[in-house]
């Protein structure tokens, strides 16, 4: 629901500011304000234009905050939600603020609505370090083992594969194959963690492809030296830190490693009160706004990809719909390759 602009700068100004933008310095007004107006009009176009903003975790702060708090997204939340969110939405457009594997799932997921992404630039490392072919190869080489591709991957490499997983329920998925091996791509850290948990309760193997993801993998030192600096506060890893350092770092600490669901799920029942987090930096705006008792301390590594989304340019995306330049944010798919890339997302579903 849309909400006033009295009600959205009360709540904007009082409930946010300080806590996520940390704005000080003589422009520091002028930014705020900016804001707002940018705030606003998002409001009142979301509802001329039926559209409805799904926003990821590690989105600026302005982005992923709620409608319902102040902000611009109707939903908050990793990529499993997010797609679960998009597959039932009943608005006409869904403006997708994360990355493009991301929107592409959403339309693959719910062809009936139009899927928008504010900019053309919002990749992933992973989901390009493997496309359908790569899977392909892999499958001839390595004749009736399943693949198992985790979610961040394009609509292409999906089609390709036996199931869909994310990092919430790779662990279930995994489990769901009899198979002693399966294939696991492209995440070689993610399957390195998960190599590590099979390895003392089943005989499962698993063959890895060597994507990675440009902001976990750089979760190594500063991690362990932060560690060492707040020897009482837990560490809090995502499944695509590299399993060196997860062993590391939970060998000398406690913490744990898991999914964007889990990291703030554990803080939540955690007695603790200090927490280092390994994951995308604005994912630490979440958890300050949701636990205002703890703290976290962050190496604050960002997504690049993920930065490319602004305030401006999901703006400027929701005003072209319905204009001749909708077409240049509109995420499309041959429908034939959509259909063979939501059988494997149906699985994962349907196991969720
Ligand atoms: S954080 Fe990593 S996995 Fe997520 S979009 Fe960025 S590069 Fe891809």
């Amino acid at each position: 629901m849309p909400t006033s602009k009295a009600a959205i700068s009360t709540n904007w100004k009082s409930r946010f500011t300080k806590k996520y933008l940390n704005m000080t310095g003589e422009h520091a007004g002028e930014k705020l304000n900016q804001i707002l107006l940018r705030i606003e009009e998002i409001h009142e176009l979301k509802l001329k234009n039926d559209s409805t903003i799904l926003s990821h975790y590690y989105m600026p702060p302005e982005l992923q905050i709620e409608t319902e708090d102040g902000g611009v997204a109707d939903h908050t939340g990793d990529s499993l939600s997010l797609s679960m969110m998009g597959s039932k939405t009943k608005n006409k457009n869904i403006i997708f603020c994360g990355v493009k594997f991301m929107a592409e799932t959403a339309h693959i997921l719910n062809p009936t609505r139009k899927v928008f992404l504010p900019s053309p630039n919002a990749g992933c490392t992973l989901a390009e370090s493997i496309n359908g072919t790569d899977v392909k190869m892999l499958k001839l080489k390595h004749p009736g083992v399943p693949v198992i591709a985790y979610i961040n991957t394009n609509a292409e490499t999906k089609a390709e594969c036996d199931i869909i997983c994310t990092s919430r329920n790779a662990i279930n998925i995994a489990n769901s194959f009899e198979s002693d091996t399966l294939i696991f791509v492209p995440d070689k850290y993610m399957g390195q963690n998960l190599v590590n948990l099979f390895k003392n309760e089943t005989n499962k193997k698993f063959i890895l492809w060597s994507g990675s993801c440009v902001v976990h993998e750089n979760f190594m030192e500063n991690i362990s030296d932060m560690s060492r600096l707040q020897p009482n506060a837990e560490v809090l890893l995502h499944w695509e830190v590299p399993g060196e350092t997860v062993t590391n770092v939970l060998n000398n600490a406690k913490g744990m490693v898991g999914s964007t669901a889990d990291i703030i799920r554990y803080v939540k029942e955690s007695s603790s009160t200090d927490f280092i987090l390994g994951s995308e930096c604005d994912l630490g705006a979440t958890l300050k706004g949701k636990f205002p008792e703890k703290k976290f301390f962050t190496p604050c590594t960002y997504c690049s990809f993920m930065k490319e989304i602004t305030l401006l340019n999901t703006l400027e995306t929701i005003k072209n719909i319905g204009t001749k330049n909708e077409d240049e944010r509109l995420i499309t798919i041959p429908e034939d390759l959509r259909q063979r890339a939501y059988i494997p997302l149906k699985r994962m579903m349907d196991l969720s």
